[in-house]
């Protein structure tokens, strides 16, 4: 195995450094378990991003891995496959009634994209109405209904007739939704720190958007499976036209699906949107291996549970850096009163692996299969990290 200097100078050296890097190479990983080079083992506590949902090597998804691998890789959408249709078949299983229709994308970013361009398909119209703070990926569409300016500034201008309102502010949807085609929200904003929207908040929207002839196209990239219910839409009943999905679909191959209503699926004419990559049979059967494990009854039920106790130990600290612990089912965020680099940094040293969320915010997305004595030690680590800032 090559030593940790060494693929660190490689990556450095040769990659755009897009990234701040952190200093360890992670080269394996097992059930909530992750090891660098070094042979040093971490607890995770963010799945890559809130991809790896049933954590690393998972045995069903490894195997349907496998056999796929030496059966077929690549089929292009418009041919059949049986492994396709296994993944769609397990997906409709999971979707509301409303949204059975399908297309594959291959990101988080591109399943918005899809979203979008569907959107503008089906009304005729093309102004988005997003919020502050939202995140929705980097590509030009996804980012132009993206609210941090951190993201937008250098690659302005962005698409005409995106509009970013405060989240969680309905009267300010209400102003602006005559024409809109549509409106774009994450039911839980998980890049900038983890805020749930309120339910009232989604149910009102939804009613705006039915009034207005305009469609509410909500990003469950990162909420999916993860907030105690299947879809994170369910704790307030709105139910979206149009929902883009990711991150944990395939549990760490990539993927992204936009779903949505048959209304809008009759008016995506044939050959208007495409992807070489988009429901290639590799993915799909370790999506539909994923699915399976989430269909499982209890599910929900575990991630609840152990969010609930992680949550109710994270508030159970009293620190003046801690400003507020914000969370759903399995993601959750503290946010400090001051740069959260240092707390991460110590908490990796310490052998638990979180990501930030903002600058100020340290965020947990677990594998969900994770246990309450697993999240109880995340939670002892970071107390002692954050007792350990000056
Ligand atoms: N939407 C949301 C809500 C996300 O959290 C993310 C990724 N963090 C994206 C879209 C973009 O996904 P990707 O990075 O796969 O393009």
């Amino acid at each position: 195995m090559q030593q940790v200097e060494s693929v660190q100078t490689i990556e450095d050296v040769n990659q755009i450094a897009l990234y701040r890097k952190r200093d360890i190479a992670l080269v394996r990983g097992e059930g909530v378990y992750l090891w660098d080079s070094d042979g040093k083992q971490y607890l995770d506590m963010m799945s890559n991003y809130g991809v790896a949902i049933l954590g690393h090597s998972h045995p069903a998804v490894t195997a349907a891995i496998t056999e796929q691998a030496g059966k077929l890789l690549t089929c292009h959408q418009s041919f059949y496959n049986d492994a396709r249709a296994r993944f769609i078949t397990a997906l409709e299983q999971l979707l509301p009634i409303r949204l059975k229709r399908l297309s594959f994308a291959n990101s988080g970013a591109e399943a918005v994209e899809a979203a979008l361009k569907f959107a503008r398909a089906a009304t005729g119209r093309h102004r988005i109405i997003s919020t502050k703070r939202s995140y929705h990926g980097r590509t030009l569409g996804a980012l132009s209904v993206t609210g941090e300016p951190k993201h937008r500034g250098l690659f302005e201008p962005l698409l005409p007739g995106c509009e970013q309102v405060p989240f969680g502010d309905m009267d300010a949807i209400e102003a602006r939704i005559a024409g809109a085609a549509a409106v774009i929200l994450e039911p839980v904003q998980g890049e900038s720190g983890i805020r749930p929207a309120a339910a009232e908040y989604l149910r009102g929207v939804r009613r705006l958007c039915d009034e207005a002839g305009t469609l509410l196209i909500l990003d469950e990239v990162q909420t999916a499976f993860r907030t105690g219910r299947t879809w994170a839409f369910e704790h307030s009943g709105a139910t979206p036209d149009i929902m883009a999905l990711a991150k944990p679909l395939a549990n760490g191959l990539p993927i992204g699906v936009t779903a949505v209503s048959d209304h809008v699926a009759s008016s995506i004419p044939q050959g208007s949107h495409g992807t070489t990559f988009g429901g290639n049979p590799l993915i799909c059967s370790a999506g539909a291996a994923t699915l399976k494990v989430v269909s499982e009854p209890g599910f929900n039920q575990h991630v609840n549970e152990v969010g609930a106790a992680f949550i109710e130990r994270l508030r159970a600290i009293r620190h003046p850096l801690v400003r507020e612990v914000r969370g759903l089912g399995l993601m959750v965020a503290v946010e400090l009163k001051r740069n959260a680099s240092p707390v991460l940094q110590a908490m990796q040293q310490a052998g638990v692996l979180a990501i930030p969320a903002g600058s100020t915010s340290v965020r947990f997305l677990p594998p969900l299969i994770i246990e309450h004595e697993h999240v109880l030690e995340a939670a002892a680590v970071f107390e002692k990290a954050v007792e350990s800032l000056e």
